[in-house]
């Protein structure tokens, strides 16, 4: 479909965009298709995708073995709805999440997004301690998180750089321990868990659940932290009872060279968020994982059930991509494709760190952080980087690669030249 300087002025005018200024919105790029690692513009123009449309496509797009199961599935049935019903493919997709993630994790819920998987994994805590007999809904969390959109998810986002003065009053008073300090590659220094102890230890009986996104901090920061702090909040939450929720709905599905972040410090939660790559990119779907235990507690409450049930809960279109695209990631294997990235990055990235401008830089998996002293020109950037033929969208100080993990070393390399260049 062309596309007219009509149509885009329509755009402007009455459309939002995500975190964008109606009055001000800053530049648009009309993307006609894609395809590989490659967004075709209205104009022609080819640009080597940076950002996995926000961890999501990992195996790039318009992929025939995602297309085919998109293709066959809307042949049966692309909706029906869940309560009362069920379907192959939603049976499919959790059979594979249960295999696929820590054995505890036993009882998935299907929901649309990141941001609704976060809400359900709240709620889940809160229920769980309602059906214990036990008023406890405070949730602890790290400062620098991010965990969505919605008012749950943002009560537990990073209290400043997700503006929680704007909804004050609103929001639910949440704890909120400093971030980690020590480095994913530094030695563990034990001091680094000791804010979050104390926060804990002041109040334990009132905290339903400790919140957090493993070892990668995402938009809350793109921080990268020591698997050690990871395991020190579950034996915490193990010796004062918590219940902990990783929200790997950024991290899942390999990103960080591990197939769920968790892993890294050999930790299990007790509610999992999943979503993103869980469909390849193709549509927004998420799960929450939970053990048979919480699952049961919850159901053996007075509310009889778990209270949460979307329309579109386990749509069969996305539960059929989902599980084409889990199956591709064993296929494709994902841990060569992701160790290959993180070579490449580090080689290539890792050099800048030197450049007067760069504060500091940070690579783990097929996660690329260059962190500013500054915070960068976004609109001026971006017209830069697709003048280069690449799509980078940097965000305050920080200029970050996560391509698909079908990237060529060819096409990696224009992305890392694209940012030293937009550096020097
Ligand atoms: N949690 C994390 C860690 C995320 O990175 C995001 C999305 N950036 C979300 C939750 C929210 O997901 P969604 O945008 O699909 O609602």
């Amino acid at each position: 479909m062309p596309l007219s300087t009509y149509d885009l002025e329509f755009d402007r005018r009455h459309i939002w965009h995500p975190y964008t200024s109606m009055t001000h919105p800053l530049p648009c790029y009309p993307v006609v298709s894609a395809s590989g690692v490659e967004l075709q513009l209205a104009d022609g123009r080819l640009m080597i995708d940076g950002m996995s449309s926000w961890w999501a496509a990992i195996h790039g797009y318009n992929h025939p073995v995602l297309n085919q199961a998109a293709a066959a599935q809307l042949t049966k049935m692309s909706h029906v709805m869940f309560g009362g019903i069920t379907h192959p493919a939603a049976i499919e997709l959790c059979r594979k999440l249960v295999a696929m993630t820590p054995e505890a994790l036993q009882c998935v819920f299907l929901a649309d997004s990141g941001s609704v998987a976060v809400e359900v994994a709240l709620k889940m805590a809160l229920q769980y301690w309602q059906s214990r007999g036990e008023k406890r809904q405070r949730i602890l969390t790290l400062r620098h998180g991010y965990h969505g959109d919605t008012f749950g998810a943002m009560s537990v986002c990073d209290p400043d750089n997700s503006m929680h003065s704007l909804y004050q009053g609103y929001l639910a008073p949440h704890l909120f321990a400093t971030a980690p300090q020590c480095r994913f590659e530094e030695p563990w220094n034990e001091q680094d868990i000791a804010p979050f102890v104390e926060l804990l230890e002041q109040h334990q009986s009132e905290i339903a659940a400790v919140i957090l996104e493993p070892v990668v901090q995402g938009a809350g920061g793109m921080r990268i932290y020591h698997p050690s702090y990871l395991k020190r909040v579950r034996e915490l939450c193990d010796r004062y009872q918590i219940l902990l929720i990783a929200d790997e709905i950024a991290t899942g599905f390999g990103r960080t060279g591990k197939l769920f972040a968790c892993e890294h410090a050999e930790v299990v939660p007790d509610i999992l968020c999943l979503g993103k790559a869980l469909t390849g990119g193709y549509m927004t779907l998420s799960a929450t994982l939970t053990t048979r235990h919480v699952a049961e507690t919850i159901s053996d409450g007075a509310a009889g059930c778990f209270m949460h049930g979307p329309t579109f809960m386990a749509n069969p279109l996305a539960c059929a991509v989902a599980c084409a695209s889990l199956t591709l990631l064993a296929e494709n294997h994902w841990q060569q494709q992701v160790t290959t990235i993180e070579a490449q990055l580090k080689q290539q990235l890792l050099p800048l760190a030197t450049l007067p401008s760069v504060a500091d830089i940070r690579v783990l998996g097929a996660i690329g952080v260059v962190e500013m002293h500054q915070p960068v020109d976004v609109a001026m950037l971006q017209r830069r980087f697709v003048e280069r033929g690449v799509w980078i969208r940097p965000f305050g100080k920080l200029i970050y690669l996560m391509p698909p993990y079908i990237i060529s070393s060819e096409q990696l390399s224009r992305l890392t030249a694209a940012v030293a260049d937009a550096i020097e």
